[in-house]
């Protein structure tokens, strides 16, 4: 794969796809601007190299419809803020109106483009499209770790019509900093695995079987994993189907000599809801009906013991429903003991990287990945379809 900072960009036309998909707010005003800061190394550099710089992005999911309230314009406003410089805009990513813009573009000026999903051809992996796009450019780009899971045109389907393609900064850091952890971090390697559902992590969990010292399990895929091992869940989110697979995982961690930590306490709650009566129970006394909806306080002090030793750790997925006051303390006293541990911390984004902020500690962990599914992605062992594209 190449590297941007190998290619002379001088006066060159480098079209670079980036994750501008941003939270929005009930105001429409941008709500969580990381993304765009995490780009500015990349766009800084082009800008000293004399590059003519044109971003391309997707922002949520128009299904190939212009809709407003998915347009990049709030996105070229807050770059233009960030980077002290006006930012061209542009209502469309391809055509003679764009094609114009492009070639009026001087060095170092920055031009983004409309939202590459209001057309269908973007998903679909069109190469007409992807043509339309490469033809903006000499040099592409790809910046977009977020997006690097998918097989669209602006991500893969681009460098089989653009002259040349290279990997920019963001790209190679996300890459960098997964691999470094779980192939040369420092031992023991900890995974932290929580969230929704066993079938999301099923194929990482897997996978990381085969290099991991220790799980620690959380959130609602524990519910799965705690039934497998005899405890009844009562009414609690479970996954019916995935309770042999579960059982098979946690007898081959043992077989393995991998420590694989499942909760011994839970909180408990009637209803999901978040002024719900709740209550803190061992396995065994979770009443009829009632839900796990976070891990208890004596599991919170053996996974934070458990985390004081790690070398490295990788964590994906909350240990609770984090979003509900009475549900985000496991999350929290885990959070807090991934910030005071000496070890390199990697986060995968999405709802981790959310949960880690609302914690406070985003600050003490070593790298929160821009991305949720190109994260987990890695986590299953697979190479990203635009790495591939790009070698
Ligand atoms: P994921 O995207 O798989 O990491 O899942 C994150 C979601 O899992 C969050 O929205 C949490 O609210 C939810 N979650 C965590 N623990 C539980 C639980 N015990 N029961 C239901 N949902 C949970």
């Amino acid at each position: 794969m190449k590297s941007v900072r190998d290619l002379d960009v001088f006066n060159k036309r480098v079209l670079v796809r980036v994750d501008y998909n941003l939270p929005m707010d009930e105001n429409q005003n941008i709500a969580d601007d990381n993304r765009i800061k995490a780009t500015l190394p990349l766009i800084e550099y082009l800008k000293d190299q004399k590059a003519r710089i044109i971003l391309i992005s997707h922002m949520g999911r128009p299904k190939g419809m212009r809709v407003p309230e998915l347009s990049l314009g709030p996105a070229a406003l807050r770059l233009s803020q960030l980077t002290n410089q006006k930012i061209d805009f542009i209502d469309d990513c391809v055509g003679k109106n764009v094609e114009d813009r492009v070639d009026k573009l001087r060095n170092g000026e920055i031009l983004l483009l409309e939202n590459l999903r209001f057309h269908e051809q973007e998903k679909s992996n069109d190469s007409e499209f992807a043509k339309k796009l490469a033809i903006l450019c000499d040099v592409y780009v790809n910046d977009a770790f977020a997006v690097s899971h998918r097989d669209q045109a602006s991500v893969t389907g681009i460098t089989a019509f653009a002259p040349v393609s290279a990997a920019g900064f963001l790209l190679e850091k996300e890459l960098k900093s997964y691999y470094d952890s779980v192939d040369n971090g420092e031992k023991p390697l900890v995974a932290i695995i929580g969230g929704a559902k066993v079938s999301g992590k099923l194929e990482a969990l897997q996978n990381m079987l085969k290099f991991v010292d220790k799980f620690i399990i959380g959130g609602a895929m524990a519910n799965t994993f705690l039934k497998s091992q005899g405890t009844d869940t009562k009414g609690s989110l479970i996954e019916d189907d995935l309770v042999e697979t579960a059982a098979k995982i946690v007898k081959q961690a043992k077989e393995k000599g991998v420590e694989f930590l499942l909760p011994v306490d839970l909180i408990v709650a009637e209803k999901f809801k978040k002024d719900t009566p709740v209550k803190e129970v061992d396995l065994n006394n979770i009443p009829d009906n009632w839900i796990a909806l976070d891990i208890g306080p004596k599991t919170c002090d053996i996974y934070t013991k458990a985390i004081a030793d790690a070398g490295t750790i990788v964590w994906n997925g909350p240990m609770g429903v984090f979003e509900m006051d009475k549900f985000i303390n496991g999350t929290q006293r885990v959070a807090d003991a991934v910030a005071s541990s000496k070890a390199f911390s990697i986060i995968g984004g999405g709802d981790t990287g959310l949960a880690v902020k609302k914690c406070n500690v985003a600050q003490k962990v070593s790298y929160i990945s821009t991305g949720g599914g190109a994260f987990l992605y890695l986590m299953e062992g697979k190479q990203l379809p635009a790495v591939k594209a790009l070698q």
